[in-house]
């Protein structure tokens, strides 16, 4: 097993405790031996990489609310850019997440968008012209894409209530109508826009290069987590695009049902991701902070804590390799992807919150990393439908009844 690879011999405290305890990495339910060779090598080269390179590096650009893209171009370096094309597993892609989430959750929302929704979006419902344009670029990092469906006064009701247009216009679509927290919207290098066609009332997908005239983006700031992220406010004023930036795949919304679905599941691995880094943090200043003469892993309120967060990272793990199940043999509804994003996330609010609660004062400092967490924990509990949404998909869905209006 990795993890009790991992152990070693302890180098101090008393004898009956020089012995690693086995499960330091937390993994107690031995999920990552479920890859095969070939990915399992590689899972363990890329988190090596993320711990080593990404997680203490990202403090910063998060205190900053900056980009970091020399970062972006060592994790383009071990293809986290081409997760989606590549061939590899749902487990592998979700462990991935997981690991990226868990050194920094910004950069791990940007891995899960770009894979899920730009490069997953341009290959399934792309021209051949599209994908020959803009598929490269995306899969090597070098070029980025911002997915652009959320209003100023559409959220959760965006798929009914979505009010940007589009018309068409000769050779030529018109798009105009203003956007929110798009992801990238300033750094990218073209938006992945949705607009309702006035001619037939169907919600479309449309590639909008970002350096078109009448398009603007305005960072959004001072944001309580995934500060990294450069999250934008959108304006389209009259953006003219030529007819062939069309996605003909998205030629009506439901049409992107099943990647908004995979893009909902994929929240759950970043849940699952930010609570193994809220242990990390918790297990070692447990073990390092002394109060009362002996460190804080000694009092049993303390170990409460410590041994509910993990429970909860495994809880959380353990059901998202299910849904990898399921999503490997094709058979992944929305209910479950809905189900999976709201515990997960239920989950991963309540661990943070325990890691900033056990490292007392130090919890509230992005220094200590757990702060950052905490933030950054409530980002997954409202983005790709929030809370309660999943929660009202998931009761309609075993209830017949929809409690949404
Ligand atoms: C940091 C961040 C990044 C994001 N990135 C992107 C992105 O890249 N692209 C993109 O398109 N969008 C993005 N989003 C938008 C995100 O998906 C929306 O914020 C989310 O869907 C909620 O919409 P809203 O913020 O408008 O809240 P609202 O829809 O206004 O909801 C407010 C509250 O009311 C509740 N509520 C609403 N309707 C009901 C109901 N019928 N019954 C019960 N409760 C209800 C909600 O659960 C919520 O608690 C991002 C958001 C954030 C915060």
């Amino acid at each position: 097993m990795l993890e009790q690879k991992a152990a070693g011999t302890v180098t101090s405290g008393p004898a009956s405790e020089r012995v690693l305890p086995p499960y330091p990495e937390a993994d107690l339910m031995h999920v990552v031996d479920l890859l095969p060779d070939g990915e399992r090598e590689r899972y363990v080269q890329i988190r090596e990489f993320l711990q080593s390179h990404i997680r203490a590096a990202s403090i910063d650009y998060w205190n900053r609310e900056e980009f970091p893209f020399g970062l972006l171009a060592e994790m383009a370096g071990f293809g986290l850019g081409g997760l989606q094309t590549d061939g590899s597993s749902q487990l592998f892609k979700g462990l991935m997440y997981t690991e990226v989430a868990r050194a920094d959750v910004s950069l791990s929302a940007l891995v899960g968008i770009h894979n899920e929704l730009i490069v997953g979006m341009i290959n399934e419902l792309g021209s051949p012209e599209q994908k020959r344009k803009w598929l490269p670029g995306l899969q090597a990092f070098t070029q980025l894409g911002a997915f652009a469906l959320t209003e100023p006064d559409h959220g959760s009701d965006i798929a009914g209530g979505l009010s940007t247009t589009a018309r068409r216009d000769g050779g030529e679509w018109v798009i105009s109508g203003a956007k929110r927290w798009i992801g990238a919207g300033t750094i990218a290098d073209f938006a992945l826009v949705w607009a309702r066609d006035v001619s037939d009332g169907h919600v479309k997908g449309f590639i909008v290069e970002t350096d078109r005239p009448g398009y603007s983006a305005t960072k959004i700031s001072n944001k309580i987590g995934l500060r990294i992220m450069q999250n934008a406010d959108i304006v389209l004023e009259e953006v003219r695009i030529p007819a062939s930036n069309l996605l003909p795949g998205a030629t009506e919304f439901s049409r992107a049902n099943d990647l908004l679905r995979d893009s909902r599941a994929w929240v759950g691995w970043q849940a699952a991701g930010i609570q193994l880094a809220a242990f990390d943090i918790a297990r070692s200043y447990a073990l390092e902070r002394k109060q009362f003469g002996k460190e804080l892993a000694r009092f049993q309120l303390v170990q409460q804590q410590l041994a509910d967060i993990l429970g909860n990272a495994n809880a959380s793990l353990s059901m998202m390799v299910e849904l990898a199940r399921i999503q490997q043999a094709g058979k992944l509804q929305m209910v479950q992807a809905a189900m999976c994003k709201a515990t997960t996330t239920r989950l991963a609010r309540s661990s943070v919150a325990m890691g900033r609660s056990l490292l007392g004062g130090n919890g509230i400092t992005t220094d200590y990393e757990m702060g950052k967490l905490f933030g950054d924990a409530e980002i997954l509990y409202t983005y790709e439908g929030s809370y309660e949404i999943n929660s009202m998909i998931v009761a309609r869905a075993v209830t017949g009844k929809s409690a949404f209006v």
